[in-house]
């Protein structure tokens, strides 16, 4: 789950990290009274779920709170990367001297949460580690210790030179470290992490990604989800307790098992396709889970055949294809379907596609380069 900006930063002042004051709007109006209040220059920064806001006209600075008016004016209500933009974070302005990187991911490879940091902060941390990556330094953290202050401070002197604030960052990458383990996150970055004219070092953007599967026990940060901000069509899919990503593709997926939907992902590449994306409906399917995965499916326009993978266990086969027969009652398919299922109640299922007037396969591989053809035919 997606934090914006503004709830980022309220999760790293409660770890006790300097960010700049501000407050969060919705209108025009309310960035006047903000910017009013806070006093001189601020910054309007669009909150959306997405990075790059500066590059594409969501971050912007004003000298008076009419011009903040004006900035919001236009801000709001754009889109950026296809997300429209409801809220703004106004800010006071700072001083900035130098811009750097912090952030923790979670590295599946070490199993640990690993500190990264960079003097190069401000832009694209991908740039940064494709073009320079002496530029970053990495440091995995056991988690049993957490982040120590040998290894904080390791990490502030690859930043700065002077001791106060190499001090200040090894300070902020602790409580960072500490946050994102209190979150339950994936990933929390700061960029950029910035020294002050006044050499203070300050928090001014922050990124917060959490782990879906720690929302459970957090009920406090499971609050904070903005379904306003998430893709419409991944949001129905997991209500429906679906797991759904959207990619670039043109062959519809749709397949039970994550493990077999990454492999069928790949079969689809392997014989010259693109997935149009990722979906698992699960262990436990019913036919209310197929219909909604194929509604959402079919209202993608780029979608250009549908592949259904089936390996039925848990899954019955058999409910797979009532589902199939059901949803495609109810919406008119304008593109062709491939279907193979193989497993519990397969003859069941193959029965109930037949008088339906549906063909069934069993091999995945002649299913998915079919579903390729096909889609690369209507192209
Ligand atoms: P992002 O582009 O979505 O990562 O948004 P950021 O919050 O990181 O802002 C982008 C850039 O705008 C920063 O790297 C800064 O260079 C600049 N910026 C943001 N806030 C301020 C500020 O208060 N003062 C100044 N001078 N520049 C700022
Ligand atoms: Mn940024």
């Amino acid at each position: 789950m997606n934090l914006h900006e503004y709830q980022a930063r309220a999760l790293l002042k409660a770890a006790g990290i300097p960010v700049p004051d501000g407050d969060v709007a919705r209108t025009p109006a309310e960035v006047e009274t903000i910017a009013t209040r806070l006093g001189g220059e601020v910054v309007v920064k669009a909150q959306v779920h997405a990075g790059g806001r500066g590059k594409a006209g969501g971050v912007k600075l004003a000298r008076t709170p009419a011009e903040a008016r004006g900035h919001a004016e236009k801000i709001l209500g754009m889109t950026i990367k296809g997300l429209t933009v409801e809220r703004v974070l106004v800010v006071p302005a700072a001083d900035i001297a130098t811009e750097s990187y912090a952030g923790i991911i979670l590295d599946r490879a070490t199993q640990r949460p690993v500190v990264m940091v960079s003097p190069a902060g401000g832009v694209d941390i991908e740039e940064v580690a494709a073009k320079t990556p002496e530029k970053i330094l990495k440091l995995g953290v056991d988690p049993r210790f957490g982040l120590l202050t040998h290894q904080a401070m390791q990490l502030g002197f690859f930043l700065y030179r002077d001791l106060a604030p190499v001090r200040a960052a090894a300070t902020i990458l602790q409580q960072l470290y500490q946050a994102f383990m209190d979150a339950g996150g994936s990933l929390a970055e700061i960029n950029p992490l910035v020294t002050t004219a006044d050499g203070k070092v300050v928090a001014l953007d922050a990124k917060f990604v959490v782990d879906d599967n720690e929302l459970d026990r957090r009920p406090a940060i499971a609050a904070l989800r903005d379904v306003s901000a998430e893709n419409p069509k991944e949001v129905k899919a997991r209500e429906a307790g679906l797991s759904f990503i959207k990619l670039d593709g043109n062959v519809g997926c749709c397949v039970n098992g994550a493990g077999l939907a990454m492999a069928t992902m790949d079969l689809v590449k392997y014989y010259g396709g693109e997935p149009a994306n990722f979906l698992d409906i699960g262990g436990s399917s019913n036919p209310d889970k197929v219909v909604t995965a194929l509604e959402i499916i079919t209202a993608d326009p780029s979608v250009k055949a549908i592949l259904f993978n089936i390996f039925g266990g848990i899954t019955r086969c058999d409910d797979v294809a009532k589902g199939i027969v059901t949803a495609t009652g109810r919406l008119k398919l304008a593109v062709p379907m491939v279907i193979r299922l193989t497993g519990t109640n397969e003859e069941l299922a193959v029965q109930i596609l037949e008088q339906a007037g549906f063909s069934a396969l069993t091999d995945m591989d002649e299913a998915v380069e079919r579903a390729v053809e096909l889609a690369g035919r209507a192209a």
